[in-house]
């Protein structure tokens, strides 16, 4: 295994350490022996074929699939303050006639008053204030259903954002995103870690976006292949063999 230049001891503060972690499901070995390090204020970028664990790493992290190992979260210079983490899953779902909308959504999430009751103004100006941050104000009236794929991204990250978390875990926020719709989300996720000083560990099919946003990358396929900078990872014999090709969507 090569656990590359993050993989080892660690320069600097960490968000994120894990080191060993395995995790069996059944008789299967779903993952075995992931040792990374996701420091503060990066972007991380995990890629792997279709099976390769990404969505069971992430899940892991976040305490919702046992595993073995350690896990272990620090804010720098912050030695008791709890740490907040934000997670949007991987390709939720919202029926296309189903009534509820944007604001509803948040005001269930947000708030103890029923639904049914409405949203009180103060509520209303706080969703306000969540899209803003994904520059979606626009957003708030319309049905979660009809939204397109880069909007729904765009308000599920708005609700991940609240309470602003420490660290963001996002499990393939480009799929159902046209190429238009990738970019205008990636600029969106490199302005929110620059302002709100916050980490990403992402996962993506997309290897376009990697060079320019991603500052350090993790190619999975059950066990961590190969670690580094976005070039040291595309360049590397394991892409090109998990791959067969160079560069390029999978
Ligand atoms: P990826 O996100 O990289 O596509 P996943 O983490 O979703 O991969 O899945 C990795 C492997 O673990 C797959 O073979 C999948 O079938 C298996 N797996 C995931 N969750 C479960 C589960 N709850 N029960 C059994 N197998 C699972
Ligand atoms: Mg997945």
């Amino acid at each position: 295994m090569n656990l590359g230049s993050h993989g080892g001891n660690c320069g600097h503060s960490c968000c994120l350490r894990i080191a060993d972690l395995s995790v069996k499901i059944g008789s299967d070995m779903i993952l075995e022996n992931i040792s990374l390090h996701a420091h503060c204020g990066e972007m991380i970028a995990i890629i792997g074929p279709n099976g390769a664990g990404k969505s069971t790493l992430l899940k892991a992290i976040l305490g919702q699939q046992e595993s073995t190992g350690v896990i272990s979260f620090a804010i720098p210079g912050q030695r008791n303050r709890k740490l907040t983490i934000g997670y949007v899953p991987q390709s939720p779902t919202f029926d296309p006639g189903d009534p509820v909308t944007v604001a509803d959504l948040f005001a269930c999430c947000m708030s103890k008053r029923p639904a049914f009751l409405g949203i009180s103004k103060k509520m209303k100006e706080k969703i306000e204030e969540c899209l803003e941050r994904v520059h979606g104000e626009e957003l708030i009236n319309k049905r979660v259903g009809t939204l397109s794929g880069g909007e729904l991204q765009r308000v599920l990250l708005a609700l991940a954002l609240e309470p602003l978390p420490n660290i963001l875990i996002l499990d393939e926020p480009l799929s159902g995103v046209d190429v238009e719709g990738m970019s205008m989300l990636m600029d969106m996720l490199d302005e929110i870690r620059q302002v709100y000083d916050l980490s990403i560990l992402m996962t993506t099919h997309d290897f376009s976006t990697l060079e320019t946003y991603a500052d350090h990358v993790i190619l999975l396929d059950r066990a961590v292949l190969c670690q580094g900078t976005p070039s040291e990872v595309l360049n590397s014999k394991e892409f090109q063999t998990v791959f067969h090709r160079k560069g390029g969507t999978q």
